[in-house]
């Protein structure tokens, strides 16, 4: 937990979110600005800032974020085919140091980014 983060107020419900799926290690929330019909944050549970700060010991959430990926495709609507993008730093456009994978789908979804 870091006190000035938004994804770990979110997951503090100090700050209202619809957590749409979940499991031990990561979270999903709504983008609040969608850049694509569906457009959800697959989130680690764990406060680390961004890809280049990450552990031997996070290998396991790190493959929860991917195994999460898989699932929301499975399960949501046209999302079968779907992007990942990771911003990694704020010179390339992160604007939460919390790491997170945006996840977009939807319908012609070859243009999408964030
Ligand atoms: P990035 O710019 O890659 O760091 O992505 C951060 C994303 O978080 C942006 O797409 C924002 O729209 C999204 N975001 C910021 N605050 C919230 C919030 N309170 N609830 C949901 N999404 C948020
Ligand atoms: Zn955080």
């Amino acid at each position: 937990m870091s006190s000035n983060c938004v994804f770990c107020k979110i997951l503090n419900q100090e700050i209202p979110a619809t957590i749409i799926a979940q499991n031990d290690t990561v979270f999903v929330i709504k983008d609040i600005h969608p850049q694509a019909p569906l457009h959800y944050l697959i989130i680690p549970k764990k406060h680390v800032a961004d890809l280049t700060h990450i552990q031997p010991k996070d290998r396991d959430c790190v493959a929860d974020i991917l195994f999460m990926a898989q699932q929301l495709s499975q399960t949501l609507p046209n999302a079968r085919q779907f992007k990942l993008i990771a911003n990694n730093g704020p010179a390339v456009g992160q604007s939460v140091l919390h790491l997170h994978f945006h996840f977009l789908s939807g319908i012609k979804s070859n243009s999408f980014s964030v």
